[in-house]
């Protein structure tokens, strides 16, 4: 099948959240299952051409746009440890400059800079003479396809047989732009704007309905997600558009790269091991207390280790953890390690909270990768209290690392973490349901109980380590999907 990608963020080379390790691990799945897959993202400015041995394609790419055509070159590399081709659109207006999306309201002509990338896309396909069966779009960035493929291209016998696939990675981000602009830049009669048609949504243009009304399927990245976003506040105001497109959604969990993410192989951590000997991982914790400073005598007084790598955002609970969070440090009960960067509040928080208690709480700032291993590595629980999570993926490293996550049971978290049973000795977590520090609180102190009953504790990180979501799986099922997509065409 051949199989076009179009996303804002594709690890390794930019990335912001799960949706770049989604877009990064699928096309090598299917690449090596041998499908042909060609992944399209835009060239920021802090992606390095030379780190990733990307060279310039012949020509430059001319683009409809807003009613114009415009002029992108192109870059073409081979994502890391396969053969799947990635290209890079390069336009100095719109994607040279730093960040991927403009911190912290976002760049104010996202629109222009994503809708250009969507028609950028089908050119280059076209340029390559090279017809998709599938275009994949990844949340509101390259939504945008959707209707594009519909509207503009129907006609173009490139793309006379390519299904549209949606795949929504969170719907916090809808992509709401101004009507006018948005029509003009697709290149869409602006009549074809009015209350009720496919692309509003409160008076706005919303680039994710319109994708979700004119994809042929949707998917969103977990069970749970698919069925909170139709039925529950969870679809941010999109629910009876889901509801309407019901039929043709499905929630498919996300997957892990084990060729990034398993404590056997992983070059971030001391010492490799794997479940049977997951005894060493106690040397990854040592050599994270040691490298946050804490000194041997410190050390030496074992105390559980929770852990957390995650954008600081509302999203990840931080309410939750700041209500209830100082009264286990300040008692000595446990010790957290945080990875994380977003919010300055967040930030302010985690950092004073460190300075108050500096054998208990380490804090990293910014995005660092290898930190990112070693605390997952090092960590006896991962902590995780979201208010929404359509799948989440650290939870996911967590338990292949045979770390413990501690989670609230919502939208992905629910499908991968089962509350722990001492009598049946199943499960591989502990969750609550209710946003509240309370329960916050009991989950935690439910955890800590079992930290110290050694067969419960070792019966725990086995069943935490196996429980496995192999990326394999996930691009299987998307397989499927695509194979749905395609029915109507065949
Ligand atoms: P979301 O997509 O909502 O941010 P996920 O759990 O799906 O949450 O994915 C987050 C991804 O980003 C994971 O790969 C995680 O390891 C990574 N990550 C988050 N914050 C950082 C950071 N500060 N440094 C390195 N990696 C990070």
């Amino acid at each position: 099948m051949n199989i076009l990608v179009t996303a804002a963020e594709v690890a390794p080379y930019a990335k912001v959240g799960g949706l770049a390790d989604m877009t990064g691990a699928l096309p090598k799945a299917w690449g090596a299952a041998g499908h042909d897959v060609k992944v399209v993202l835009p060239m920021y400015g802090t992606i390095d051409a030379d780190k990733y041995s990307l060279t310039q394609l012949e020509g430059e790419l001319t683009v409809p746009f807003a009613g114009h055509t415009e002029q992108a070159t192109v870059l073409e590399g081979k994502l890391p440890g396969s053969d799947v081709p990635a290209y890079f659109i390069r336009s100095a207006d719109y994607y040279d400059r730093p960040g991927i999306y403009g911190y912290h309201e976002g760049f104010e002509d996202n629109d222009r800079r994503f809708i250009f990338l969507c028609s950028a896309a089908f050119e280059l396909a076209k340029a390559l003479n090279w017809s998709p069966d599938i275009i994949h779009a990844h949340d509101y960035h390259t939504a945008m396809m959707m209707p594009m493929l519909k509207i503009t291209r129907q006609s173009d016998p490139h793309f006379a047989n390519s299904a549209g696939v949606f795949t929504i990675h969170n719907m916090a981000y809808q992509g709401t732009f101004d009507p006018q602009r948005a029509m003009t830049f697709a290149n869409f009669n602006p009549d074809e704007f009015y209350s009720g048609c496919w692309h509003e949504q409160d008076g706005a243009f919303n680039a994710m309905k319109s994708a979700i009304m004119f994809a042929d399927k949707i998917t969103t990245v977990s069970p749970t997600y698919a069925q909170e976003i139709q039925w529950t506040p969870e679809g941010m105001g999109l629910q009876s558009s889901l509801q309407a497109r019901g039929s043709d959604l499905i929630g498919l969990l996300n997957g892990i790269d084990p060729s990034v993410w398993s404590p056997e192989i992983d070059p971030f951590i001391p010492v490799p091991y794997s479940l049977d000997t997951i005894e060493k991982k106690i040397i990854a914790k040592t050599a994270l207390l040691k490298e946050g400073g804490l000194t041997d005598a410190a050390i030496k007084h074992d105390l559980p280790l929770f852990g957390m790598v995650t954008r600081l955002t509302e999203q990840k609970g931080l309410s939750l953890i700041i209500d209830s969070l100082e009264e286990f440090v300040a008692d000595n009960r446990l010790r957290i390690a945080v990875l994380g960067s977003g919010e300055k509040r967040f930030e302010s928080y985690f950092n004073d909270l460190s300075r108050r208690y500096p054998n208990n709480v380490l804090v990293g700032t910014g995005y660092n990768e290898p930190l990112s291993h070693k605390i997952q590595a090092a960590s006896d629980y991962y902590l995780m209290p979201s208010k929404f999570e359509p799948c989440g993926l650290t939870q996911m490293f967590a338990l292949a690392y045979g770390t413990v996550p501690v989670v609230r049971a919502v939208g992905g978290l629910n499908d991968t973490v089962h509350e722990y049973d001492p009598v049946t000795f199943t499960g591989n977590g502990f969750t609550f349901s209710r946003y509240l520090s309370g329960d916050l609180r009991d989950t935690i102190n439910r955890a800590l109980r079992v930290y110290k009953q050694r067969a419960h504790w070792d019966r725990l990180r086995v069943n935490a380590m196996s429980s496995h979501h192999w990326i394999s799986a996930t691009a299987e099922k998307y397989v499927e999907v695509f194979q749905w997509a395609k029915e109507r065409y065949s």
